[in-house]
């Protein structure tokens, strides 16, 4: 009927979660195992037991936004300090930017502090100091809250039953109903969200959700799964299809039974037993990271009291590390000789410094290599002692002269730590 009326096609049933009863059993597995193995996290204990909801909100927020693209492990040290510095929305939404750049020194992704402090401003002075209860109005009003952090927000805080689909849920979800299709394509993550909203529990959305994760974080790993271990092992497609599976290789024609499956694996990839359960989730490739050389010069004196000081400047507001602190640091061009780049790093020395900078007097120190998301850079280092009484022209972009210990609690990025 839906080929005559040329509606769209439903899924083949193993993709779906459609009996209530299977449904049912997943939640109550899930929740159960959660309860026995859930790890004691400081946002999950504010979560649980602060009676203010606005806090609570806030809470959670920060955890979210800190998860985002760093570790549970690296996340717990600067949640605790931040949540002990700025309790309260209305507390970050005083502090200066300077003072959350300092904060989120080392987690990477800087734009994401900033953003929280402006959301934060924007729900004091627009908001009255509220934070919107729900995941759409969450998303729709706060700067820097997308799709996944509202629906965290809004369950975990506030107990809406509105799904999450992060990269754990991701792998979890295709792993259940057997999809092979590029799990970033917008076709297969609207189906998540759609499969993802219909199985959270009703009654406990925030612990569900955090269970999915947990489960993709602990059990349902990317590399090897522990598949005995799994609470909703029984309701897996992948594993049954792993243990009762037909020999490969499978034409993708019989994954589902029907042809061009929008959610089976590609034609040309199909199941591969070696893989097991892994053959989902599949992305495809990635673009490979920009290859960027950069010169980083490190300027030193003796201060007043006798201790090492060096020059740090500051980056402009937007773009890559936005207002962090950094050595003078500039692009260098592939495949230049020591003694040439020497040379155009006295020249830009000179022109942003003011000061006559001879390029003999610069010492190499050596070579960083530090990955940002999208590009792979290499800080060629140089060292420059100066006499103590230089002094900056102010004109200039802002500089500062600091010890290694100013320097270290300064806004300053994890690849400056290692320069
Ligand atoms: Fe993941 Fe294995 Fe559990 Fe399936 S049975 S959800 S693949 S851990």
């Amino acid at each position: 009927a839906a080929l005559l009326t040329g509606a769209p096609v439903p899924p083949p049933a193993r993709h779906l979660f459609s009996d209530p009863a299977e449904i049912e059993a997943l939640r109550g597995a899930l929740l159960a195992w959660y309860d026995q193995r859930k790890r004691d996290l400081p946002w999950r204990t504010l979560a649980a037991t602060e009676p203010d909801a606005d806090r609570r909100g806030y809470a959670v927020w920060v955890s979210e936004i800190m998860l985002q693209q760093t570790q549970v492990s690296t996340v717990i040290d600067y949640y605790n300090r931040w949540m002990q510095k700025w309790p309260t929305l209305q507390a970050l939404a005083e502090a200066s930017l300077e003072e959350v750049n300092e904060l989120w020194a080392g987690l990477g992704y800087y734009s994401r502090g900033k953003r929280l402090q402006e959301a934060a401003r924007k729900v004091m002075s627009e908001l009255a100091g509220q934070m919107p209860r729900t995941a759409e109005d969450l998303q729709k009003l706060l700067p820097g809250v997308g799709r996944y952090t509202a629906g965290a927000i809004a369950s975990i805080s506030f107990g809406q039953a509105t799904g999450v689909v992060d990269g754990n849920v991701i792998r979890v979800l295709c792993r259940l109903r057997c999809i092979g299709a590029d799990s970033s394509s917008p076709a297969v993550i609207d189906r998540l969200w759609d499969m993802a909203n219909a199985l959270v529990d009703r009654s406990r959305p925030g612990d569900f959700n955090q269970a999915m994760m947990e489960l993709g974080a602990t059990v349902c790993t990317p590399k090897a799964p522990l598949c005995g271990e799994c609470p909703v092992k029984q309701h897996c497609q992948a594993r049954r299809r792993k243990l009762f599976g037909k020999p490969t290789p499978v034409p993708d024609v019989e994954d589902c039974g029907v042809g061009g499956c929008a959610l089976c694996p590609p034609a040309t990839e199909p199941w591969d037993s070696s893989l097991g359960v892994t053959n989902f989730p599949r992305k495809a490739a990635k673009k490979q990271p920009r290859v960027e050389r950069t010169a980083t010069c490190v300027l030193e004196r003796r201060g007043c009291h006798g201790a090492l000081e060096y020059l740090i400047v500051q980056r402009p507001s937007s773009g890559l590390l936005a207002g962090l602190w950094e050595f003078p640091s500039f692009p260098l061009a592939e495949d230049l000789q020591e003694k040439k780049q020497k040379e155009v790093l006295a020249d830009h020395l000179q022109a942003c410094m003011g000061w006559p900078v001879v390029a003999g007097s610069l010492r190499l120190i050596g070579e960083v290599v530090h990955i940002f998301s999208h590009i792979h850079q290499t800080y060629v280092v140089y060292s420059l002692p100066l006499d103590g009484d230089v002094t900056l022209d102010p004109a200039l972009s802002p500089s500062r002269w600091v010890t290694e210990e100013e320097f270290h609690a300064s806004a300053v990025s994890t690849a400056m730590k290692k320069v």
